[in-house]
C-alpha cells in the first residue's frame, strides 16, 4: 500500500488518496501469516521470471497482435467525497481481435504448484488481476476480457495459468466491494490526520528553548521536508539531532500533508533516542501516533518455530483475528513501544512482528532499523513502491553508518558452517535434498583446494564459482520436491536462505563487488562482497519523498559522496558545534611508537601516560585500541603497574547486561579507567555526560588490517591503475583508493569515539591521540572544525598541557 494524501482544492476537507493496484487487492486479509510461498522465491527471481516470459509473448505470435508488457492502469474515483487515485502496471495486455478475446495477464513467481499456494494468497492475486482487468476495460472501453492469472517456475520457465472470463459489470461490482472498506477506513484515517495537522499547528519545542544552532538545523531540516530534497547534515554529537529533526519534520506535515514520517536508525541506541525524542514530544498530548518498528528476532514470541500456522498458533487465524487489534491501536495515541506492541498482540494472540508492520498504517512516525528502507530484502514494500516515486520523508540517523550496513545488505556468503548441518538434518529423510547439499559441500572443498595456497583470504574470479553456483541451483531445484510439505528444520532452511540470496547476489555480480574465499579458521566461506555501495544506494533514495541524512562525522564529504551514491543535486551542510571549544582540549601525543612490532615494547610508556592523565585530574577516562590483542598486552601492563586500581575491560560479544555493568561504573562522582575497542559498543552511541567522562585516549588510528577485500576496494576506485601501496605514500592524490580503503574509515571511527566526551554545554574534556601520523595535514584537515589539535612531544610537555586545560 502507498498512500499520499493531499488536499483535492485549497480550502477542502476532501483528500486525495493514491493507492497501487497491490495495496488495493491486499488490503483485507483473512486466514493465517503463512511463510510457505516467501520461502520459494525473491524479488529478484521474480523480476527475471517476469521479463523472461514477457519476452517469450512478445516474440512470440502476439508479435503482430499488439501485446503490451508493463501496461500501465490509472484511475481516479469520486466516492464519498475523496478521490481516490488507483495506478499499478498490469504484467501482459492483448487486445484482442476479431475472434479472440482481449486479455490480461497477472505472472506470479513460484516454486509451488498452484494448489499449494495458501487459498488467501490466491485470493489476492486474483483480486489484483481483477482490478488491472477492471481499470482495462474502462480504459479500452471493453465489455469483456480474458483474465489470465500465470503461475511461473523460477528455473525452469514452466507455467500453470488460471483463467476466467468477466464483463465490465461484475468487474466493477468485485472492485467496488474491494475499494469499500479502504474509503470507511480512508474517512476515518483522514479524520485523524486532519485532527493531526491541527495539533501539530500548535506544537511546540518540548525543551522550550532550541540549543545554540540547534534551531537552525530543525530550519534547514524543515526545508529539505517540504521541497522533497536531499540533505546531508553534519553535526556534533550533543547537539539533539534527533529531537531537532523528528520535531522539525512532525512540524513540516500539514505544509506537506505526507501521511508518515520514517526516523531510520543502524543501531538499537539511535532508535531508543528517536523513541525517547517521539515520547518527550508527545507529553503535551498532541494528536500523534508513533511506533517503534522491532526486529523479528527480538519480538518473536515463538523464536525457534517457522511462521507457519502449524507450527505457531499467533500465525494461525492471524487475520481474522487483526480487525479487533487494530481498533485498539486506532482508538490510541502516543508511542507503540516494543512492550505495547507485545501485550497488545499477547491480547489479541497474535504475532507481534507482523502486528507492528500492520499497526504501521496508522502511524504518523515509525522508528526502526535502516533495513526497512534500504534492504531489498526486507524493505516495507507496502510504503515504499518501486514503481511510484517516494510519498514519505526519512530521516537517517548517524548516516556514517550507512556505508558499511549497506555493504552488508547487498552481500552474501555461504560457508561451511551453515552448510554441514543442514546436511545432516536432511541425510536421512530428504535424500535430494542430502545430495544437492553435498554436491555444494564438495564444490566449496574444491575451490578451497585450488586455491589452497593463496593465503587465508584471496579474492576469487566469477568464472572460478560456476561450479558452485551450478551446485546451489541444483539445491533449488531439489527444493522443489518439498514443495507444500511441512517445513523443513531451522537449519535447513537457515542454509537454503543463505544459498538462495548468494544465488541472487551471483546474478546481479558486477565491478562493484569482490568475490572473496576465506578458510582461515579451517571452514570455508565464499563471499560475494559489495565493496562499493554507491550506485544501488543511489537508486533506492527516490523511493522517499525526501531524504535527510545527519551525523557527526560525514566528512571528508567526497567519500560520503562517492560511497553513499549522492548525486549533485543534494545539499551538504556542516552545523558549527554549540559547545565551547575551549571546553576540549585535543593532544596529539606523536613520541609513543604504535606500530604493530612496537607495541609491546611501548606498552609502559603508554601506561605511564594513562597514568598522568588520571593522576593530574582524577575522574573516568576511557582508552581506545583498534584491537582486542593491544588492548589486552595495555591492560596486563596497567594491571601489574597499577594492582589495586579497578580496571574495567571490554570484551568480545558482550552482551546487554554486561554492557550496561560496565557503563554503571562510571558515575558522577567515580574514579573508573575503561579499556575498549575503537568501532566497538562504547566508541558510538553511548551518552556519559558530565563527570561521567572527564576524557579519552584514542591509541593509534585504527587502519583496518590489509585485507584482499579493502584492496580490491581500493583498486575498484583507483582510476588510474595504481597500487594502493604507490598510493599510500602519495600524499597528493586525495582521492586515492587507499583513502577510502583503509584512511577515510579509520578517520571516521576515531572522530565518532572522540565525540563520546562533549555531550553537552557544561562538559569539558581532553582527547589523547596517541599516533604521531595524527598531526599529518591528511588527518588534522578532516577533524571537526571545532577541534584545536595541539601536538605534544614529550610526557613533560603533556603533563603541562592537561594542567594547563584543567587549571
Ligand atoms: S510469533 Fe514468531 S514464529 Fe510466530 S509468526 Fe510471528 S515471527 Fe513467526
Amino acid at each position: 500500500m502507498t498512500t499520499r494524501i493531499e488536499p483535492a482544492s485549497a480550502g477542502s476537507r476532501a483528500f486525495q488518496l493514491h493507492f497501487s493496484v497491490g495495496g488495493v487487492a491486499s488490503f483485507i486479509k483473512q486466514g493465517d501469516i503463512s511463510a510457505r510461498i516467501s520461502h520459494q522465491t525473491t524479488a529478484m527471481e521474480g523480476i527475471a521470471t517476469h521479463q523472461a516470459l514477457q519476452k517469450q509473448r512478445e516474440s512470440g505470435c502476439l508479435r503482430e497482435s499488439g501485446y503490451e508488457r508493463e501496461k500501465t492502469v490509472k484511475t481516479c474515483c469520486r466516492i464519498k467525497n475523496h478521490e481516490l487515485l488507483i495506478s499499478g502496471r498490469a504484467d501482459g495486455f492483448c487486445p484482442g481481435s476479431n475472434d479472440s478475446l482481449p486479455w490480461v495477464e497477472e505472472i506470479k513467481t513460484t516454486r509451488l504448484p498452484q494448489v499449494a499456494i495458501p487459498i488467501g494468497i490466491r485470493q489476492q492475486h486474483l483480486n489484483q488481476l481483477r482490478i488491472y482487468a477492471y481499470l482495462i476495460c474502462l480504459d479500452e472501453s471493453l465489455d469483456k476480457i480474458e483474465l489470465r492469472l500465470t503461475y511461473a517456475h523460477p528455473d525452469t520457465l514452466e507455467t500453470e495459468v488460471y483463467q476466467e472470463t468477466m464483463s465490465q459489470g461484475s468487474l466493477k461490482t468485485h472492485f467496488t466491494k474491494l475499494v469499500e472498506p479502504i474509503l470507511q477506513w480512508f474517512e476515518q484515517r483522514t479524520d485523524w490526520l486532519a485532527m493531526r495537522n491541527e495539533s501539530l499547528n500548535s506544537l511546540r519545542f518540548p525543551f522550550g528553548e532550541f540549543r545554540p544552532y540547534q534551531r537552525d538545523i530543525a530550519a534547514a531540516i524543515y526545508r529539505n521536508v517540504a521541497t522533497e530534497g536531499r540533505l546531508f547534515l553534519q553535526a556534533p554529537t550533543g547537539l539533539g539531532k534527533s529531537m531537532a529533526s523528528l520535531y522539525s519534520t512532525l512540524k513540516s506535515l500539514p505544509e506537506t500533508q505526507a501521511e508518515k514520517i520514517f526516523y531510520l536508525s543502524a543501531k538499537t541506541a539511535g532508535q531508543a533516542s528517536a523513541q525517547e525524542a517521539l515520547i518527550r514530544i508527545q507529553s503535551e498530548e498532541p494528536a500523534l501516533r508513533s511506533l517503534s518498528i522491532t526486529a523479528k528476532r527480538k519480538i518473536c514470541f515463538n523464536p525457534e518455530m517457522p511462521c507457519d500456522p502449524t507450527w505457531c498458533q499467533f500465525a494461525e487465524g492471524y487475520y481474522d483475528r487483526l480487525p479487533a487489534a487494530l481498533d485498539r491501536v486506532v482508538k490510541s495515541r502516543g508511542h507503540w513501544s516494543k512492550a505495547r506492541v507485545e501485550a497488545l498482540a499477547r491480547e489479541f494472540s497474535l504475532c507481534p512482528f507482523e502486528l507492528s508492520l500492520d499497526a504501521a498504517r496508522e502511524m504518523d512516525a515509525i522508528v526502526g532499523d535502516y533495513n526497512y528502507f534500504f534492504d531489498p530484502r526486507v524493505r516495507l514494500k507496502r510504503f515504499f513502491d518501486e514503481e511510484q516515486k517516494g510519498h514519505y520523508p526519512i530521516l537517517l540517523d548517524e548516516a556514517h553508518n550507512l556505508v558499511d550496513r549497506a555493504r552488508d545488505m547487498f552481500s552474501a556468503e555461504i560457508g561451511e558452517a551453515t552448510l554441514l548441518p543442514a546436511m545432516q538434518e536432511t541425510k536421512t529423510q530428504h535424500k535430494g535434498l542430502y545430495t544437492a547439499f553435498k554436491r555444494i559441500a564438495r564444490a566449496l572443498t574444491h575451490l578451497g583446494q585450488v586455491s589452497m595456497n593463496s593465503g587465508p583470504e584471496q579474492l576469487l574470479n566469477v568464472i572460478d564459482l560456476e561450479p558452485l553456483v551450478n551446485a546451489i541451483t541444483g539445491l533449488l531445484t531439489a527444493m522443489d520436491a518439498t514443495a507444500g510439505e511441512l517445513p523443513l528444520p531451522e537449519t535447513v532452511m537457515k542454509s537454503f536462505f543463505d544459498l538462495h540470496r548468494f544465488h541472487q547476489t551471483y546474478e546481479q555480480l558486477d565491478e562493484d563487488y569482490g568475490c572473496l574465499l576465506s578458510q582461515g579458521d579451517g571452514t570455508r566461506v565464499v563471499k560475494l562482497n559489495c565493496l562499493h555501495p554507491g550506485r544501488r544506494l543511489k537508486k533506492i533514495y527516490p523511493l522517499a519523498s525526501s531524504l535527510t541524512a545527519f551525523s557527526a562525522t560525514l566528512s571528508p564529504k567526497m567519500y560520503f559522496q562517492e560511497m553513499l551514491g549522492v548525486d549533485e543535486h543534494a545539499r551538504w551542510l556542516k552545523s558549527p558545534s554549540p559547545f565551547d571549544a575551549r571546553h576540549q582540549a585535543t593532544l596529539i601525543v606523536d613520541f609513543i611508537p604504535t606500530h604493530y612490532s612496537a607495541r609491546v615494547g611501548s606498552a609502559s610508556s603508554l601506561v605511564s601516560l594513562i597514568d598522568q592523565m588520571i593522576t593530574l585530574s582524577p575522574g573516568n577516562y576511557l582508552v581506545f585500541f583498534p584491537s582486542y590483542e593491544y588492548l589486552q598486552i595495555v591492560a596486563e601492563q596497567y594491571r601489574s603497574a597499577h594492582p589495586q586500581r579497578p580496571l574495567a575491560v571490554q570484551a568480545p560479544g558482550m552482551g546487554p547486561e554486561a554492557i550496561e555493568g560496565f557503563l554503571a561504573q562510571f558515575q558522577e562522582n567515580s574514579v573508573c579507567l575503561g579499556f575498549a575497542v575503537m568501532g566497538g559498543q562504547f566508541s558510538e552511541g553511548i551518552d556519559l555526560q558530565g563527570q561521567r567522562l572527564k576524557g579519552l585516549m584514542v591509541v593509534t588510528l585504527g587502519l583496518a588490517p590489509t585485507s584482499a577485500a579493502q584492496d580490491a576496494l581500493a583498486q575498484r576506485l583507483v582510476s588510474n591503475g595504481q597500487s594502493p601501496t604507490t598510493l599510500e605514500n602519495d600524499v597528493s592524490l586525495r582521492r586515492s583508493g587507499y583513502d577510502f580503503a583503509y584512511r577515510y574509515p579509520a578517520l571516521q571511527k576515531v572522530v565518532q569515539t572522540a565525540g563520546r566526551v562533549i555531550r553537552g554545554p557544561e562538559d569539558k574534556g581532553v582527547v589523547i591521540l596517541i599516533d604521531a601520523r595524527f598531526k599529518e595535514s591528511r588527518y588534522i584537515e578532516n577533524f571537526p572544525e571545532h577541534w584545536r589539535p595541539e601536538v605534544v612531544k614529550s610526557a613533560m610537555i603533556f603533563e603541562e598541557k592537561l594542567k594547563e586545560f584543567w587549571s
